[in-house]
């Protein structure tokens, strides 16, 4: 099936723009004529010509054209059985409102100043980064942003913003967490939003590619211009890394808005799309899945991570239903982002959204993570662990009540690696047990934009917990997070108990919800103040030991050592880090308990309580009262 049509190797795919000429090039075997119309705008009736492609090789169409053709838009018409459909260009780096025509770009024009020397952190590894999960629309919509471009690109490179109480938002707000890198929700053309009515208030999270290799156009101060959602959303970039931080964006190649509509379809059927039989194959429960081991999907999904790291300077790249797409894709796109950015990060979504006619051995599921190097996976064995099942309402972690977790917390705290004080015979949540070759491998999460707030969730689960209850279930589920090994990552707003009420109860799925249910409200940072720096105080604390953020499995199993336990709900355990100890215990009783410390000496309180940093709160020795849901992180020197 793959052999169907001979791939075409190039990298002139799409317009290749100069000057002095334009060169385009479709791939479409199965054609039998191809057009290009050329428009003088991105919509309306505007037509200026309509010229003949010429076959080429390896299925390709062909066409030159001389002059300078930047802010031309163009389609094709491809024929294909008989019948003409007109298409944006799939390679399209350009396009006019909706993305419905592409446009020829002039990139170096699109291009803020200073934007050649402008480059992203540089990371050892990946569990030295600490990713917020953000969406461009959220971080500034809401009026409390203070933010003059709301909910646009724009909208992130704005310093000095302020809540009503003074207290900085959006961009200097992201900054003064402390975080490596934001992850970006879909911030590609989308399919979801009628880009021309900015005043309809439409909301929606974008998962619904219909361009991939260009920003979405509702983010944008002026989606007609093509040049224009280019040039801010590069603005935001800079703006990023001018602050340290680095930019990874959330990709969904595993399935297309629709299939009839998409670029794909019209230029070469049925090539694109998993098929089983004669219907389309649907592990991404979106109504398709794309055929990403086909050979030019292949080469279309790794071009195009490619051209955002070059072009763009992304950071990095998070997989929507990564497991839908196949691992020989996935090791490719590894290499191929490597030559261009040692330090890019790679991860993703180690599931799919439902069954795929490509067999389970063939694709990047969390339980193949060992046939990759260097490439990522959620693990939602934290994420439930600590708080319940996602799918269950009413089920229960760690945290919040749930008995019987101490192995499962266990199991996250060492990276979902083997290692010998964790029982995976007990373990059920991921019936392989240990998934991950070593730390690297994992990426730590409590909440996410899918399903509840991590807030609304402990709401819900707890009803009669007090609101100092209620903070204490979430500052415990932090500090497990920042103290266990792998990459850490948080949605935005989790850390002032970000909340989506919604028709007299909480969202778990707001993708289309009015924005004033996702939005971010800063006037919560006031009230929740002390959450916040809790969060800071972790991500300060753990970026000063490397014994948080160890990298191989040998590592683990040699300095990560769990002390035994009576009570029940308490997690205990050393980590060696050089010259000196750390400490970590978790207990999720609604009770004190007290705890031995490892030996007897004498250890400094880095986190106790609501508080945690990197400044010392106390001294303890021998033993030590541990709060109702709470967690204490000490360390001490080691003298030989
Ligand atoms: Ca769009």
């Amino acid at each position: 099936m793959s052999d169907r049509y001979t791939p075409y190797l190039g990298n002139d795919l799409g317009c290749v723009y100069t000057e002095k000429k334009t060169t385009f090039r479709l791939w479409a075997p199965t054609a039998e004529k191809v057009e290009i119309c050329f428009y003088k705008n991105g919509d309306g009736d505007c037509l200026l010509e309509t010229v003949p492609m010429e076959k080429d090789v390896e299925g390709t169409w062909f066409l030159e054209k001389s002059g300078d053709n930047a802010r031309l838009y163009y389609t094709y018409l491809v024929t294909q059985e008989g019948i003409t459909k007109e298409t944006q260009d799939p390679y399209g780096k350009a396009c006019g409102v909706n993305g419905v025509r592409s446009m020829v770009v002039s990139l170096r024009s699109t291009d803020p100043k200073g934007f050649d020397k402008d480059c992203g952190p540089k990371l050892y590894s990946p569990t030295d980064a600490v990713v917020c999960e953000i969406s461009v629309r959220d971080m500034t919509a809401d009026v409390s942003s203070g933010v003059r471009f709301k909910g646009k690109y724009l909208g992130l490179t704005e310093k000095g913003a302020m809540n009503i109480n003074g207290v900085p938002t959006g961009l200097d707000y992201i900054k003064s967490l402390g975080v490596t890198h934001v992850q970006l929700m879909p911030s590609y053309d989308f399919g979801s939003i009628d880009e021309s009515r900015p005043e309809a208030n439409q909301y929606n999270w974008g998962y619904d590619p219909v361009n991939y290799n260009i920003p979405e156009g509702s983010y944008s101060t002026d989606p007609f211009h093509g040049e224009v959602r280019i040039k801010e959303f590069k603005q935001m970039v800079q703006a990023f890394h001018n602050e340290g931080i680095g930019v990874i964006m959330d990709v969904v190649y595993n399935h297309t808005y629709d299939i009839d509509n998409s670029c794909f379809q019209k230029t070469v059927k049925d090539y694109y799309y998993r098929m089983d039989g004669k219907k389309y194959s649907d592990a991404s429960a979106c109504g398709n899945e794309v055929a990403s081991d086909q050979p030019m999907m292949r080469k279309y999904i790794i071009d195009s991570v490619k051209y955002w790291a070059e072009e763009y300077h992304i950071d990095g790249f998070r997989f929507d239903l990564m497991g839908v797409l196949d691992l020989e894709t996935m090791r490719q796109i590894r290499a191929e982002l490597e030559k261009i950015n040692p330090y890019i990060l790679v991860y993703g979504e180690g599931w799919a959204g439902g069954p795929s006619v490509l067999p389970e051995e063939e694709r990047a599921l969390k339980v193949n993570v060992s046939q990759l190097q260097g490439i990522g996976m959620f693990s939602d064995d934290m994420r439930d662990g600590i708080k319940g099942h996602v799918f269950t309402e009413d089920a229960l972690g760690f945290v919040n009540g749930g008995q019987d977790m101490e192995n499962d917390i266990r199991f996250s705290v060492v990276g979902a690696i083997e290692h010998p004080q964790v029982d995976y015979e007990k373990y059920e949540y991921t019936p392989e047990g240990a998934w991950a070759k070593d730390p690297r491998d994992v990426v730590n999460y409590a909440s996410c934009h899918d399903n509840l707030t991590l807030w609304d969730k402990l709401l819900l689960t707890c009803p009669k917990a007090s609101r100092a209850e209620l903070l204490a279930m979430n500052r415990l589920s932090a500090a497990i997070i920042f103290t266990s090994q792998g990459m850490p990552f948080f949605l935005s707003g989790e850390e002032f108990a970000r909340s989506k009420p919604y028709k007299n109860s909480y969202s778990e799925n707001s993708y289309n919800l009015p924005v004033e249910v996702n939005s971010l409200k800063y006037d919560r940072l006031s009230d929740f103040k002390e959450l916040c720096d809790y969060y800071r105080g972790l991500i300060a604390f753990r970026k000063e030991h490397i014994g948080l953020r160890m990298n191989t499995k040998t590592e683990v199993v040699e300095n990560l050592r769990f002390l035994p336990q009576e009570q029940k709900n308490v997690v205990a355990f050393v980590i060696k880090e050089r010259q000196e100890e750390i400490f970590v215990v978790y207990n999720a009783n609604p009770e004190q308990v007290t705890v031995s410390l490892p030996d007897d000496n004498t250890w400094q309180v880095y986190a106790e309580g609501s508080k945690a940093g990197t400044t010392v709160l106390g001294e303890i020795k021998n033993q030590t009262e541990l709060m109702k849901v709470s967690c204490l992180i000490a360390c001490r020197v080691v003298t030989q």
